[in-house]
C-alpha cells in the first residue's frame, strides 16, 4: 500500500541525515495521501535502515491501517497539524542545529536571504517550549506558523511543512543554510535586512524555479 510514497519518505529521511538536519534517529517524516491516509516513520529507527514495511499507515485519528512498527513518538502532534491544516500534506520534524540555535536567542528568524524567502515563504517564528512527544508541538506549530512553511520549536528543533514532501524538505534544508549564514554574520555584528518588496519578489521568483515551470518573467527579476 502506497509503496512509492513510503520510498519517498525514506529518501526524505536520508536527506535529513545528508544535510545535517538530524543525528542518529532524531526527527521524523510524515505525509498525507490524496485518499486521506497518513504515513509516518517509525519511532527511533535510523532512516538508512528503513524499508517500506517500516512506514506506518494510519487514518487521521491515528488508527493503524497498516504496519507493525511503533509510530513516531510525535504522532499526536503530527496528526494535529494534518487535522487543522488540510492544505498541508507533508510534515518534517528535524533537530537542525543552526536553526534551533536561533530559537535559543530570539523569537523569530526574520527573512534576510533569498533562499529562505523562497523556501519558507516568509519569516520563521519560534514557538514556546513544548516537550518532545507532546501534542503541544503540533498545537504550537499550527498557532505560530501562519503562511510560513516552518517554525522553530524552542529548545528542540524545527517543524517544516509543505503541500508535498519536496516542499517541506526544501523548507528545512534552506532554513538551515540560511540559519548558518545568519549566525556567522551575527557573530561579527548586526545583520542587514531585506525590504518587504524584496521578500515578496523572492517568493514570487521561486514559483518559476526549476524544470516544469515557465521562465521567470523579466519584470519579476528587475531590481525593486
Ligand atoms: P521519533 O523517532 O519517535 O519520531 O522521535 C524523534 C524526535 O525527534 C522526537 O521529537
Ligand atoms: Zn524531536
Amino acid at each position: 500500500m502506497f509503496e512509492d510514497t513510503k520510498r519517498d519518505i525514506i529518501k526524505a529521511g536520508m536527506s535529513l541525515d545528508r544535510y545535517g538536519l538530524i543525528a542518529l534517529t532524531g526527527g521524523n517524516v510524515s505525509a498525507r495521501m490524496e485518499s486521506g491516509e497518513i504515513l509516518v516513520t517509525p519511532s527511533g529507527m535510523a532512516y538508512e535502515d528503513l524499508v517500506e514495511d517500516d512506514i506506518i499507515v494510519m487514518d487521521l485519528e491515528g488508527n493503524i491501517i497498516e504496519g507493525t512498527r511503533k509510530p513516531s513518538s510525535d504522532t499526536e502532534a503530527i496528526l494535529y497539524i494534518f487535522q487543522k491544516r488540510p492544505d498541508i500534506n507533508a510534515v518534517i520534524h528535524t533537530h537542525q542545529p543552526y536553526a534551533t540555535a536561533i530559537g535559543l536567542i530570539q523569537d523569530e528568524f526574520e527573512v534576510n536571504l533569498t533562499t529562505l524567502a523562497n523556501a519558507t515563504a516568509g519569516s520563521v517564528p519560534v514557538t514556546p517550549y513544548s516537550s518532545a512527544g507532546s501534542i503541544e508541538m503540533g498545537i504550537d506549530t499550527v498557532e505560530y506558523i501562519g503562511d510560513s512553511l516552518a517554525v522553530i520549536l524552542a529548545h528542540h528543533g524545527v517543524m517544516a511543512v509543505g503541500k508535498n514532501l519536496k516542499q517541506a524538505l526544501y523548507a528545512a534544508v534552506y532554513l538551515e543554510e540560511a540559519a548558518k549564514c545568519y549566525l556567522a554574520a551575527r557573530a561579527c555584528g548586526e545583520t542587514k535586512r531585506m525590504t518587504p518588496e524584496q521578500i515578496e519578489q523572492s517568493i514570487e521568483v521561486f514559483k518559476y524555479y526549476g524544470q516544469g515551470t515557465p521562465t521567470i518573467p523579466r519584470d519579476l527579476v528587475e531590481r525593486k
